[in-house]
């Protein structure tokens, strides 16, 4: 067994989540012979859903299955499709997909989101913050968010092709606390056991190291598109992020609950929280791309722990625009923070030393009510 995996995880990481991604693959979703929903086995995981949502956690639903479902209905072929075939199955098959979400959660009073993303807008950080904040205010409000990729207008160069990848960037969004991706396969294997007897399973992983990476093949499954490889760089990213993320088997019944009960599957373990690792990616940026300068009450304020408002900043320096890193600098010039600007700097500029209720009549568009949010600054 290789050195970065140990015997079992010391506890669930589900027991103590608050916010978790469940990512539903297609193979689960659709039945392979008829091209059908697997409806019965898609109320189960509904159920979990509404369990985990009863403990006090918050859920989003990254679904594939939209080219699988979509693909009978305009009659195509079995086997690989062209780039314009599955976008127009898919645009076919995610009206099905959604209507089904929303019926099932919707009858246990749960309203349901639909979000479709492209690979740029969780790549482009003014795109990334949008959706972020329509994410967070979808779970502030009670709804599962439904995500999936955006096929229809996602061309060749610009898209994830597997929901595994495009999972493990929601949960670095919304900064989630554990990834379930629920696939065909229940874990990961020293090699795929399908035609090695001699392959062994790895309960956990503490690291992701080049031999593990090795592990990752292509892809078993007929319907579904992301292979051990996927799930592989989707669990670098989760990790990186602050996030546990499991692969289990999903075909099931009450998939979630079985992980929840202990079934067999492998958990990528994070080394930080997702709040720690935001802030190290902060604090970590080589070079911010402007600065504000802040008076003494703000620094005052920030060393408590509180937001930057416009008010304290007395100056600003430098090109950034909403999204970007920049640094807190005193009076004297000394750098106390760095932190993630809500605004551009012609926009900052504009509002610094304003009060928070006059941001909205001189920019013409009510903004963030902070220049920094106390969640995208590290005091250094
Ligand atoms: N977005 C694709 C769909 O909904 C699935 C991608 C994947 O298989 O991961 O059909």
């Amino acid at each position: 067994m290789p050195d970065s995996a140990a015997k079992s995880p010391a506890r669930n990481p589900l027991g103590s989540a608050r916010r978790v991604v469940v990512k539903v693959g297609s193979a689960l979703l659709v039945d392979a012979a008829t091209g059908r929903l697997n409806r019965s086995w898609l109320e189960t995981l509904v159920e979990d859903i509404v369990r985990l949502r009863r403990a006090g956690r918050e859920v989003l639903l990254v679904s594939s299955g939209a080219i699988a479902l979509g693909r009978r209905h305009l009659g195509l072929p079995k086997g690989p499709l062209r780039l314009e075939e599955s976008q127009a199955a898919a645009a076919v098959g995610q009206i099905r997909l959604a209507h089904a979400y929303k019926e099932l959660l919707e009858e246990r009073e749960i309203p349901v989101a639909q979000v479709l993303l492209t690979l740029e807008d969780t790549e482009q950080r003014r795109r990334y913050l949008n959706a972020r904040a329509t994410l967070a205010t979808l779970l502030a409000r009670g709804a599962v968010p439904v995500i999936n990729e955006n096929d229809t207008v996602a061309t060749a160069e610009i898209r994830y092709g597997d929901n595994d990848r495009l999972a493990a960037r929601v949960a670095q969004m919304v900064s989630a606390d554990c990834l379930l991706l629920l696939s065909d396969i229940d874990g990961l294997y020293t090699a795929d056991p399908n035609k090695d007897d001699a392959a062994q399973f790895i309960p956990v992983v503490q690291s992701i190291t080049p031999q593990i990476e090795a592990m990752g093949g292509g892809s078993a499954s007929d319907v579904g598109s992301g292979g051990m490889a996927t799930k592989i760089a989707a669990a670098k990213i989760a990790v990186a992020a602050g996030c546990h993320l499991c692969i289990a088997a999903g075909a099931h019944r009450h998939p979630v609950r079985r992980i929840e009960q202990g079934a067999r599957c492998t958990w990528f373990v994070r080394t930080e929280s997702p709040r720690a690792a935001r802030k190290q990616w902060i604090s970590g940026t080589l070079k911010p791309a402007g600065a504000l300068v802040i008076d003494d009450g703000a620094l005052r304020a920030l060393k408590s722990g509180k937001s930057l408002l416009p008010a304290g900043v007395t100056r600003l320096s430098g090109r950034f625009d909403r999204g970007d890193t920049v640094s807190v600098l005193t009076q004297s010039g000394r750098e106390v923070a760095r932190g993630i600007s809500a605004y551009s700097d012609t926009d900052a500029a504009r509002i610094i030393g304003r009060r928070t209720a006059e941001i909205e009549s001189v920019l013409g568009f009510r903004g963030r009510d902070e220049m920094i949010h106390r969640d995208d600054l590290v005091l250094q």
